[in-house]
């Protein structure tokens, strides 16, 4: 009877003391779970709010309506533009809206550089006049020495 009081008195504390020990475990994870959910739900919001900030206040790549003409309207009538076949009210809104618009600016420019425009194709003519020019300097040597007789160029 003793030996059993004594082992309830040993075991009781102990075993309360690892029930307290595992429910406040418990109850920390717990806690943290849901500071952690409120935490990502917190971020979620802050990213829908940004988001929306910059679809709202034109600030993304979406349609900006600078020069009283949105992206979409530029790009439909960008070959126009760079051709310079569009009415004077629609040319000037395209130039200021390129103005203000990045995406906008770099596509035109990007179209200009394809259709190979007149100065470009001037610049490249004479950039191969000039390698045309030494290379005759050169070649009078090669032919001279019998060389360029057997190179295609
Ligand atoms: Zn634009």
């Amino acid at each position: 009877m003793n030996t059993d009081s004594n082992n309830q008195d040993q075991w009781n504390p102990c075993d309360q003391g690892e029930i307290g020990k595992l429910v406040q475990h418990l109850k920390d994870r717990r806690r943290t779970q849901v500071l952690q959910r409120n935490a990502t739900v917190a971020l979620l919001l802050m990213m829908v709010g940004f988001s929306g900030y910059f679809v709202f206040s034109g600030g993304g790549l979406g349609d900006a309506g600078h020069g009283g003409i949105v992206c979409t309207d530029v790009m439909r009538q960008a070959d126009e533009f760079i051709a310079n076949s569009l009415d004077a009210q629609t040319n000037d809104n395209i130039r200021e809206h390129i103005v203000h618009c990045d995406a906008c600016r770099i596509q035109i420019e990007k179209m200009r550089a394809e259709l190979n425009e007149p100065a470009a194709t001037e610049l490249q003519s004479e950039q191969e006049a000039d390698i045309a020019t030494r290379f005759d300097m050169t070649s009078h040597t090669l032919v001279g020495s019998g060389v360029f007789s057997s190179i295609e160029f």
